[in-house]
């Protein structure tokens, strides 16, 4: 099959348009370099009335609102989700995993939590405490400058409180806590479990004229048409792409529906291009440039690498070390609701906040002292937000705690509804889990997807680390909710067999970890730049070059390290290294 090459040589091709691929795209513009961005999904615009599903209203989707073709509904920005037609992967037998994907211009960033957390000084050397996984090759005070850059560019809110490995940033003011918030602040202060004011990249004050302030709607996973709530598209990408146009910037092309297949190098093993299927006609492609970036998300990225070659390199572009695909990991996850009756009957008012919690409990706990090795954070949830097609776990659920009849319908049941509406509160934790040599993603032999592109296949196993981890979140969350007043849904901690309710590996949507950073070429993918140690014109802006998850969320470490591996890629030109 003929392949169409195109003869514009660009600065630096970019696979993946989210955090990591956004970032790089608007920090290499900024500079001067022309790019050019490939991105599996189509365009996107929140704004553009043809795509906006902020403040529509339920009975505008059929379903009202419950999804065919997302995971999360009708209204939710995130086109594709654990399942995106004609792109399989696999598990092998008696392992898990979920493999989440977005197909979007500004991928997950359009509709992700935006709990955006730094990671602390003691993530980046776990192994030191415990002596399980291993040490990052960069320390906190290495990226913080990077942490800083990104607080001011993209805005985040919380507060500062001199916590020492949930460190303080460039906070805008934070919302106040709502009524089941306080309700919870105080019953986990009897605990000994602090809550802190949240830290979500969502504008609470005016920080730049292309972008509007929150007015709280609570519908940050449908993406915010004034874009006062972060995504890549909308608030790195889009502004590249104009300073580009005035001149004030390097050009932006983008290529959307775009489905890259592999990185192509030279005789010499140089990177030299990407190729890529459009969806529109079917027909490879190729694009060239100085650089290459991966920013297609962890395991993607992984997968690309492994379908590419150069001489010398034929299990895998970069993976001399064998490790291309392993130490895959993704946060712990489980979590508790419960009916809180002081919270029937509310009067109805306004209590929507931002689209997240504004409040959380970042780790309080010493691992020393308990029986598994790394910490979690407990997020909270619920409230009178705007109804969907379906609230508080199921309302026949509440129905029968409160011994009604399941069901019903017309007036009765609305006003039983009323009554109970807004009335159950649920927490969550999210936790490390430790990176193993034997959790990985794999090419599936003789496997395609509908572009034949080879798919991935997973092998991936929970440990005991996270079991009892699990074990732990769920104690803590129920001792909370008791507190409350709360009558919990589920009375009983998961059984060990039940793995403690620790949610299958891949739930979290926080994978990390498949060519990780080592300084040893022989035991990392990547170098502490983000740069292919066997290709160094190749570098990788997602969450594939972590050595290790902490207790926090990635994408704002994600973000930091794609602007970290921008300046390297700017530096090392200035040099003429690559
Ligand atoms: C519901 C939800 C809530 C979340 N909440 C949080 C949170 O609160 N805090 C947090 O830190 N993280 C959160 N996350 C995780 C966060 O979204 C990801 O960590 C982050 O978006 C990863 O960035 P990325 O650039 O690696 O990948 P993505 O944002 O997924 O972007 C990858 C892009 O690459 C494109 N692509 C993939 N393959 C190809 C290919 N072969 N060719 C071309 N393009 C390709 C995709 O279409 C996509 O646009 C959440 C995720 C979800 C789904
Ligand atoms: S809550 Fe605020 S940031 Fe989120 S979508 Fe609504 S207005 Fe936008």
């Amino acid at each position: 099959m003929q392949i169409k090459k195109n003869d514009k040589v660009y600065d630096a091709v970019i696979v993946g348009s989210g955090a990591g691929g956004g970032m790089a795209a608007n920090q290499l513009s900024k500079a001067g370099l022309n790019v050019a961005i490939i991105e599996a999904g189509p365009y996107f615009d929140p704004a553009d009335p043809a795509m906006k599903t902020q403040l529509r209203w339920p009975w505008e989707s059929p379903r009202r609102g419950a999804g065919t073709l997302r995971s999360f509904g009708d209204f939710h920005a995130g086109l594709g989700g654990w399942t995106v037609p004609g792109e399989p992967y696999s598990t092998v037998e008696g392992t898990k995993f979920d493999w989440y994907r977005t197909r979007l211009l500004g991928g997950r960033t359009n509709h992700w939590g935006r709990i955006s957390l730094r990671f602390g000084p003691n993530d980046f050397h776990g192994k030191d405490f415990d002596g399980l996984g291993e040490n990052w090759p960069i320390t906190y005070d290495e990226i913080k400058p990077y942490y800083d850059r990104l607080d001011k560019l993209v805005g985040v809110f919380g507060t500062n409180e001199g916590l020492f490995n949930h460190p303080d940033g460039y906070f805008l003011p934070p919302p106040k806590p709502r009524l089941h918030e306080l309700m919870t602040v105080k019953a986990a202060t009897k605990v000994g479990v602090p809550f802190y004011p949240g830290r979500l990249s969502m504008v609470t004050k005016r920080i730049n004229k292309d972008r509007g302030v929150c007015f709280y709607c609570g519908q940050c996973s449908r993406a915010c048409a004034v874009y006062a709530d972060f995504s890549a598209g909308t608030c790195l990408i889009f502004p590249a792409m104009k300073n580009g146009k005035d001149g004030k910037g390097g050009q932006v092309d983008l290529f959307v529906n775009s489905m890259a297949r592999e990185v192509i190098t030279d005789d010499s093993g140089k990177a030299t291009a990407v190729s890529y299927i459009s969806k529109d006609d079917r027909r490879e492609y190729q694009i060239k440039g100085k650089v290459i970036v991966l920013a297609a998300s962890a395991c993607e990225t992984a997968r690309l690498l492994l379908n590419s070659k150069a001489p010398g390199q034929t299990n895998g572009l970069g993976n001399g070390s064998g490790t291309l695909g392993r130490y895959l990991h993704d946060s712990t996850g489980a979590g508790a609701s419960a009916f809180i009756p002081s919270l029937m009957n509310r009067e109805r008012y306004n209590e929507d906040g931002v689209g997240g919690m504004h409040v959380y409990a970042p780790w309080w706990g010493d691992n020393k002292k308990l029986d598994f090795p790394r910490g979690y954070h407990l997020e909270v949830w619920g409230g009178m937000g705007m109804p969907s097609y379906g609230f508080g776990g199921g309302h026949k659920a509440i129905q029968k705690m409160l011994g009604y009849k399941p069901g019903g319908y017309g007036n009765p049941l609305m006003s039983e509804v009323k009554s109970y509406y807004g009335a159950v509160v649920g927490m969550a934790g999210r936790g490390e889990a430790v990176a193993l040599y034997d959790n990985y993603c794999e090419i599936d032999p003789g496997k395609v997807d509908q572009w034949g592109i080879p798919t991935l296949r997973f092998h991936y196993k929970w440990s005991d680390h996270e079991r009892l981890q699990a074990k732990h979140m769920h104690e803590t969350i129920r001792e909370i909710l008791v507190n409350m007043g709360g009558e919990l849904f589920d009375d009983e901690v998961p059984s060990y067999e039940n793995d403690h309710g620790l949610l299958p590996p891949g739930a979290i949507i926080h994978e990390v970890g498949t060519a990780r950073m080592h300084n040893d070429p022989k035991q990392g993918v990547t170098n502490k730049h983000s740069a292919l140690h066997e290709v160094p014109n190749v570098y990788l802006t997602d969450a594939s070059v972590f050595t290790s998850q902490a207790d926090k969320n990635p994408t704002w470490t994600i973000m930091a390290l794609a602007m970290r591996a921008s300046d390297h890629i700017i530096s090392e030109r200035k040099k003429m290294n690559i």
